[in-house]
């Protein structure tokens, strides 16, 4: 039986974009992204969420990809969960493998600005996953449970979190996880989540996957019962995301 979790796609733009790009980009979520079926989020860089909030249809969410771990004050360069809500966005990004890996995130810290992410009263898209090495050493479970433990301590409110498992050398690779390994992943965690949370969050907590996936893989991707939809990264950028979005239609 389909599981009643509401299928769900995100948009993670990264660094990537200009107004008249996004322009283009607001023009095809508009005219063929906004179903109810699906939860459509996308996640433009801090600069232009306000602009992109303005633009897309008020059914799709907005998303930052990063926001810091207290209200405000001396911390150049970041942004607060308050300016995420002050100009109408929805969500947050936490814990992105660029930024575990590029910019040096601890579990620690991608734990605690969830927790301030969930009190200031966003959505948040907590992202986990294991790199190569960690694959290839038969790491991937406890390095997701390392990841994960993290995280659940600091949750107040699961019905605002959507787990985005991103095994790192799938993401920007072109190299996806098949379909039976990321469903493999997706069912341990919600095991896992039901031995260490609750057996009601495991049941309805969204496990999205994320890595590489394109109009070509997303079908198959989606049809495994565990993976309740994507987190998307290049292909979110071009019309092929209308396809990803509806890869379970
Ligand atoms: C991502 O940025 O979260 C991502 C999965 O990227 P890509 O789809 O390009 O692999």
């Amino acid at each position: 039986m389909a599981s009643q979790r509401k299928f769900f796609v995100g948009g993670n733009w990264k660094m990537n974009g200009t107004k008249s790009s996004i322009d283009g980009i607001v023009k095809f979520l508009n005219e063929s992204c906004v179903d109810d079926k699906v939860e459509v989020v996308v996640a433009p860089p801090a600069i232009y969420l306000d602009y992109t909030r303005q633009a897309v249809n008020k059914k799709i969410g907005v998303a930052a990809q990063n926001c810091y771990k207290v209200a405000s004050g001396a911390f150049t360069g970041d942004n607060s969960t308050a300016m995420i809500k002050d100009v109408g966005c929805e969500w947050v990004i936490l814990g992105h493998s660029e930024r575990r890996n590029v910019f040096g995130e601890s579990d620690e810290l991608v734990g605690e600005k969830v927790k301030h992410a969930l009190e200031a009263g966003l959505q948040v898209i907590p992202c986990i996953g294991e790199k190569l090495e960690e694959r290839e050493a038969g790491k991937t479970e406890e390095v997701v449970y390392r990841q994960m433990k993290a995280i659940i301590g600091n949750v107040t409110d699961w019905s605002r979190v959507v787990i985005a498992y991103e095994p790192v050398w799938a993401i920007g690779t072109g190299k996806t996880a098949t379909p039976e390994q990321a469903q493999e992943v997706h069912d341990k965690l919600r095991k896992w989540l039901s031995a260490n949370v609750t057996a009601d969050v495991a049941n309805s907590v969204r496990i999205i996957y994320g890595g590489s996936v394109s109009a070509g893989n997303c079908k198959d991707l989606g049809t495994k019962p565990d993976i309740d939809g994507f987190l998307v990264g290049g292909a979110s950028l071009k019309p092929d995301f209308i396809t990803i979005v509806k890869a379970r239609s």
